[in-house]
């Protein structure tokens, strides 16, 4: 009989589980999907041999995650790291470029080089104090209390009006907003800022990196540790309730809120419920993922060699496409996120062949197929793109929400990213990963510090529940 049953394998769940392993716990995770990995998943959507990432296809928080440093992710798998974290093409052949290093980005910046260099260096600095407010609970004290208000001056200079005030050409506002625009909300805003700030600091540290192999390399070194500390990990087992599973004494849940009710029946208290109910989920993607013949033929130099391409166009016009998304549009000109990963990794198409990676926000729940649209953006900026695609695929937003019932709508943030979504998420509390039931948590990134590959809302999770039930303390979790 197990100790801990985990629901979900994604990166929340395996991180959960591998926590609670390695301090010497039996282990069993369900996960409803015939493989692991829950947004870690790596398949030959189109043909074989060419292997697209499902969802999350580059790591910079896997790098920076104390999980993950903890975990060693970087001695137990391939990870590339690109010179060139990310770009934002603009009109003319030019592109802004985040190169790991800084003084190598603020020089690619034209006259606004310097203002760049004094918004991002003292983050890059304090990047242990970043990292450690910015992947914990927000409703606590910094350990690192000048990091904190560095971080929050920033963040409030560059998610409001005054984001524009330090520059006077476009080059470095592009490159800050293609970063931002991850957080799937409107723009300017405070969350969008923190999140664009935090990624930025990272693009300058450690980068951006890439597994070979691809995301599902991470599930795969997750799942080989937990089995090997004796932990089990069944595919194709949905769980509906938790009567359902074994009388354990723990049971860590990857699942969003409206699963938790459900999985509950009704033995949570009306507030709790309540708040459960009135859980707000954000904007979604849809995801277009492509077979080329050859690499993308950008026009501005600099770009076939970044990790990440955000391609929107000027600051002004990602706002634009992010904010007709929040007005519930699907915009003309999408702001994309493109990961090029065959131009890091050789295994992940065949000889002469190169994969692209892509999605642009829609609104909540839309079925609305925008590869016509994100194709117009990348020929904008690589002209002969269309001459380069062999095949294409869609997912749309709601085509996501089937393939993983976590991204409700097509939200792949697992809840709203704007303040109060980071702050109750999905309560306001402390210890938000607790549930009202004894030995239950939740460890999905419904939890802080919400989306991203991190493991950390499942490290918290665990960490509480061996305090909780087992006294037991933090293990070492390296291999
Ligand atoms: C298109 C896309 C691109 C992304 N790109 C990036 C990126 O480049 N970098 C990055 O860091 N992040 C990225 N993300 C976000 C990242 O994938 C997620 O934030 C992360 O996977 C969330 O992890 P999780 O463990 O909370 O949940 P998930 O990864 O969603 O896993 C939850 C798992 O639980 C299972 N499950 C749910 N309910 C049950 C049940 N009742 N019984 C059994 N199993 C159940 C699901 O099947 C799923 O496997 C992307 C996401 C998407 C969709």
């Amino acid at each position: 009989m197990p100790d801990v049953a985990v629901v979900g394998s994604g990166p929340n769940g395996l991180a959960a589980a591998v926590t609670m392993a390695r301090a010497g716990l039996k282990v069993h995770v369900y996960e409803a999907a015939p493989t692991p990995g829950g947004g870690l998943r790596t398949a030959e959507l189109m043909e074989p041999g060419h292997f697209h990432d499902v969802c999350s296809a580059v790591h910079p928080m896997a790098l920076a995650s104390p999980f993950f440093r903890q975990f060693e992710l970087s001695r137990r798998i391939s990870l590339t790291v690109p010179e060139i974290s990310y770009g934002s093409p603009l009109v003319g052949g030019r592109a802004a470029l985040a190169y790991r290093s800084l003084e190598r980005t603020a020089a690619g910046l034209g006259r606004d080089g310097g203002a760049y260099h004094r918004l991002m260096a003292p983050l890059v600095r304090r990047v242990e104090g970043i990292t450690e407010l910015t992947l914990n609970q927000l409703l606590r004290v910094p350990r690192d209390p000048v990091a904190a208000a560095v971080f929050g001056l920033r963040t409030l200079e560059q998610g409001t009006r005054l984001w524009d005030a330090r520059f006077r050409e476009d080059l470095a506002p592009a490159l800050l907003t293609g970063a931002a625009a991850h957080a799937v909300a409107p723009l300017p805003g405070l969350a969008p800022a923190g999140a664009g700030l935090m990624l930025g600091t990272l693009a300058h540290v450690g980068g951006w990196p890439i597994p070979q192999g691809g995301s599902a390399a991470i599930a795969r070194a997750m799942v080989a540790d937990i089995e090997a500390h004796g932990g089990v990990v069944e595919t194709g087992a949905r769980i509906g309730s938790l009567a359902e599973l074994p009388p354990v004494r723990a049971t860590l849940l990857d699942v969003a809120p409206p699963a938790l009710l459900r999985l509950a029946g009704g033995r949570f208290p009306g507030r709790y419920r309540r708040a459960l109910e009135a859980f707000r989920f954000g904007n979604a993607a849809c995801k277009v993922d492509f077979i080329l013949s050859g690499p993308v033929p950008w026009s501005a130099p600099g770009l076939a060699d970044a990790g990440t391409v955000h391609v929107g166009g000027t600051r002004e016009e990602m706002a634009e496409a992010e904010n007709l998304v929040a007005a519930g549009r699907h915009p003309e000109r999408p702001y994309v996120l493109v990961s090029q990963p065959s131009r890091f990794d050789a295994g992940r198409a065949p000889d002469g062949r190169h994969i692209l990676w892509s999605y642009c926000h829609v609104p909540a729940g839309s079925g609305v197929d925008m590869a016509e649209a994100v194709m117009a953006q990348l020929e904008r900026f690589a002209p002969g793109f269309r001459d380069v695609v062999i095949q294409h695929r869609t997912t749309t937003a709601a085509g996501l929400a089937e393939y993983n019932e976590n991204y409700v709508g097509g939200d792949f943030g697992a809840g709203l990213m704007d303040i109060r979504g980071l702050l109750r998420r999905p309560v306001l509390s402390p210890v938000p990963w607790r549930t009202p039931l004894p030995g239950v948590y939740l460890c999905s990134s419904s939890t802080p510090p919400g989306p991203g590959v991190t493991g950390m809302p499942g490290f918290h999770a665990a960490k509480y529940a061996l305090a909780d039930i087992f006294k037991l303390p933090v293990p070492e979790l390296a291999p």
